[in-house]
């Protein structure tokens, strides 16, 4: 068995016979002598090989990334090699078995590797070799014992919950998995554990958590994949402020364990409507200020045909200001930025600037002087600010001019890379209309508590009822999201009935869940934290495939192995599944 980590072996070592394992990562010929760079899973030690070894030959033309046993004692250097955590020893070589001869290898096993990621997806096991890959590996499991050790400590019970199961509410596509038993019947994969933790709530289990995989069949982004971790966690008689406490103290341990940083708690609160008026995001990045305005009532006696226009429309008229860049933010970055918008839904990017004491340029020739005055002075403006206006129906408004707040701070680096600015939103609404579907779907999942003020509105005013639901978004990522659950099986039929399901309906897809609410059901609420998220945050990686040992493409699919791929007729038939395309 392997006893030595290559990284421990120090000048306290010197002069003992010890025995290392690992790669042969990088070899020099000297003649006569050969440098070996022995790499596990630790780091790398220097190996001496003499020509006085029986199979010096053999060694001279091992190939990188061969696999070797090497004895022999431990020295001081002459040259010392800073960089490297063994650079003040190294070994020379007794004896060294040739464990397993490696061929060429497709690329360089190194962080400055120029290999496309394509070839390194194919190849994962030799890109696991890399120290940036094992590295975030080795984060990602220091993450998940710190995230363990809290919750065993807060009284929590880890529970696995099934994969193969109904399908679950979390509104994206399911993963299917036909039934050879039950012919032309289905499982689905879990898109989140939530009826089952709900229904561990029910079984009397208090606290439950897990490091749960979930599936979701949706067209992916660069930061999803089709499976990927939750923290999951569901706890009984709770309220909100309960679930925000033990994640924050959770997050808490996380930082301080694998950061060894020490973050505020608790976190700052901001229910939803304030999130969007201030900052145009349900998830807004607190680490620079740029805050939007309502400007609407000031616009109210406007001429200006666009403002106009979208007052008559009932809409809102939103207003960034960018402090001191007036001259920096040129004409055609403004139509970059008109463009940069539009995915958004915004028809346009409206703006005027600051210059010589007065506001200028843009529509500035479009405005009285009434408005000028009450926006230099509503908005603060001083010299050499620009400011943008987005008029629109409220909620495109908000999301178009939070789109460009964040892009301009990139630009400009407005953001603190080094801070960690966490908070609460708060008081979702409970439904959102869907353009697609034409009606009213559940903002969160339909399990989710309306506020007790908003009960009795679940029928009647829809577009006002808020819910006991919450997300911990960090320097403007979504950690994570979850909320207090509905336990009264009234309040829970009357959300079908809001959300279009109908009795039938209801009772077919959640019959079982139902029924459970009758036995006596503890209140109880929870949360998710996408994993994933947390270690890119906590490892400085933008891309999520970082932190996944074998992740898939953006076409769902695995490099490696080839998944999904055809199966045999004879599989098919067993399952009573005719492809109708068969190409
Ligand atoms: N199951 C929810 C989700 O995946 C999280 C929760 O409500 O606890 O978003």
């Amino acid at each position: 068995m392997k006893k030595i980590n290559n990284n421990e072996l120090a000048l306290k070592n010197v002069n003992e016979q010890v025995t290392v394992y690992g790669f042969l990562s990088k070899k020099r010929d000297l003649g006569g002598v050969l440098f070996f760079d022995l790499r596990d899973r630790s780091g790398i030690v220097q190996i001496v090989v003499r020509d006085t070894l029986d199979n010096y030959d053999a060694l001279t033309t091992a190939k990188v990334e061969s696999v070797l046993k090497v004895t022999g004692t431990v020295v001081e250097r002459e040259n010392k090699n800073a960089k490297l955590a063994t650079g003040d020893i190294e070994i020379n070589a007794d004896q060294i078995e040739i464990l397993n001869n490696a061929q060429d290898v497709p690329f360089e096993i190194s962080d400055n590797t120029t290999a496309l990621e394509d070839t390194r997806l194919k190849y994962r096991y030799l890109d696991l070799r890399r120290p940036f890959l094992k590295d975030k590996l080795i984060a990602r499991h220091q993450i998940v014992t710190s995230i363990r050790q809290y919750l065993n400590e807060q009284q929590f019970i880890e529970v696995e919950t099934p994969i193969l199961c109904l399908s679950t509410p979390e509104g994206a596509r399911d993963y299917l998995v036909p039934s050879r038993v039950n012919q032309g019947s289905f499982y689905a994969l879990p898109q989140s554990p939530q009826i089952f933790k709900q229904l561990l709530m029910i079984g009397g289990m208090e606290r439950y958590y897990q490091i749960a995989r979930c599936f979701r069949d949706e067209d992916l982004r660069a930061d999803r994949q089709p499976e990927f971790t939750q923290v999951d966690l569901e706890m009984s008689y709770v309220e909100e402020e309960d679930v925000q406490t033990i994640v924050e103290g959770l997050l808490k341990k996380v930082f301080h364990d694998v950061k060894h940083m020490d973050i505020q708690t608790p976190f700052l609160r901001m229910p939803y409507e304030e999130a969007m008026e201030r900052f145009g995001s349900d998830k807004p990045d607190m680490r620079f200020e740029m805050e939007l305005k309502n400007v609407t009532a000031l616009f109210a006696q406007t001429t200006f045909t666009v403002f106009k226009t979208t007052l008559e429309q009932n809409g809102y008229i939103n207003a960034m200001v960018v402090k001191g860049l007036a001259k920096e933010i040129s004409r055609k970055k403004i139509d970059q930025y008109t463009e940069y918008v539009k995915p958004y839904g915004a028809k346009g990017l409206a703006f005027v600037k600051m210059e010589d004491g007065i506001l200028q340029a843009g529509i500035a020739k479009f405005l009285t002087d009434t408005e000028k005055e009450q926006l230099i002075e509503t908005l603060s403006l001083t010299e050499n600010d620009v400011v943008f206006f987005v008029s629109d129906q409220k909620k495109t408004a908000q999301t178009a001019l939070g789109a460009l707040r964040l892009k301009v701070a990139k630009e400009f680096s407005l953001i603190d890379q080094n801070s960690y600015k966490f908070l609460w939103v708060t008081d979702f609404p409970v439904f959102e209309w869907s353009e697609e579907e034409q009606r009213y779907l559940a903002c969160h999942h339909p399990f989710t508590a309306p506020k007790d003020e908003d009960v009795d509105k679940l029928l009647t005013d829809k577009p006002h009822c808020y819910a006991k639901a919450y997300d911990v978004v960090l320097n403007g990522y979504e950690l994570g999201g979850g909320s207090i659950r509905i336990h009264n099986q009234d309040i829970q039929a009357k959300m079908f009935e809001a959300l279009g399901f109908s009795e039938e309906e209801a009772a077919k897809k959640f019959g079982f869940f139902l029924e459970a609410f009758k036995y006596g059901t503890p209140p109880h609420g929870g949360l998710a934290i996408g994993l994933e998220r947390l270690v890119m945050l906590l490892t400085n990686t933008t891309n999520i495939r970082d932190v996944i040992a074998f992740p898939k493409t953006a076409s769902a699919s695995d490099l490696m192995s080839n998944a999904p791929n055809t199966v045999d007729e004879k599989q098919l038939a067993e399952l009573g599944i005719t492809l109708v395309n068969k190409e």
